[in-house]
């Protein structure tokens, strides 16, 4: 396997962040979802869409959920067993917010992996996974719609997801989410009231190695693993201790190759310890 190249993700990063504010159903969204499937393709990774409507409390939205398919050794179609590496692309709708940690971040390291990640060499296809609308349009996570005012195309895709597996056609073995992962003081927490004991030794170890400081959130944070839940799954983020966390000033600045590197070094070892999976 190739090595990660943070310059490569960070390239990634700074062309989302100049198409704009990137909420759903936008103009920028729609060039944010161009890039993306134009940047799979030129990986050679098959390309999906799930695209839906919902409402939303600003009206009916279209959202658009991207999977870049990265094949393993055994290949028939919608056959396990999988692994989901997942992030969301879309910015909060908030004046200038044009997320380049949120949204930004993980968009960029998932396209890298999308490189560097070989076809036919592992046991598991690897989904990588694009979500559109992981933000609340109200202010607040909760406020709205009875509490469903967030993770709209997380909650989408793992129905669909769901719907095939209960078929025996799909094993999912793990859900990897990845957020706001590039602050240039990178400090990762993930939550550990729910993710699975397993990939947290796993990536603490490799946060070791990257000298990453990666430390458990014991009150737990809802994200796009949440819909995928009993799937062992496990998300990493920063936003307690990331000063810009739904600001305007998530500017691309804020974020660095080096942190970027850092996360996409440890996610290509963990993907690499092929008995996890
Ligand atoms: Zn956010």
């Amino acid at each position: 396997m190739p090595e990660f190249s943070g310059e490569n993700a960070f390239r990634h990063v700074s062309e989302l962040v100049g198409f704009g504010p990137r909420y759903v159903d936008s103009p920028a969204s729609r060039s944010a979802q161009r890039y993306i499937i134009r940047e799979l393709q030129k990986a050679g990774l098959s390309v999906r869409t799930d695209v839906f409507q919902d409402q939303t409390p600003v009206g009916t939205k279209t959202f658009v959920n991207i999977i870049g398919i990265i094949s393993g050794r055994v290949r028939k179609t919608d056959s396990g067993p999988i692994v989901i590496i997942g992030t969301h692309y879309d910015t909060k709708l908030l004046p200038d917010f044009v997320g380049a940690n949120d949204g930004g971040s993980g968009t960029g390291i998932l396209l890298e992996l999308a490189r560097i990640i070989e076809p036919h060499t592992h046991a598991v296809d690897y989904w990588l996974v694009f979500f559109d609308g992981e933000e609340a349009f109200c202010n607040d996570w909760h406020q709205c719609q009875n509490g469903k005012d967030n993770t709209y195309g997380s909650r989408h895709l793992a129905g669909i997801v769901a719907a095939i597996a209960k078929g025996h056609r799909l094993n999912v073995k793990a859900v990897i989410i990845l957020d706001l992962v590039g602050y240039r003081n990178l400090r990762l927490e993930y939550d550990a009231t729910k993710s699975d004991p397993t990939l947290i030794r796993a990536f603490r170890e490799q946060a070791t190695v990257q000298g990453i400081p990666l430390l458990p959130n014991h009150s737990g944070f809802l994200d796009d693993k949440d819909p995928f839940i009993p799937y062992p799954v496990i998300d990493l983020m920063q936003y307690k201790s990331y000063p810009h966390w739904h600001k305007s000033s998530d500017t691309l600045d804020k974020i660095s190759p080096e942190s970027l590197q850092r996360v996409g070094r440890m996610t290509k070892a963990v993907l690499q310890r092929t008995e996890l999976f």
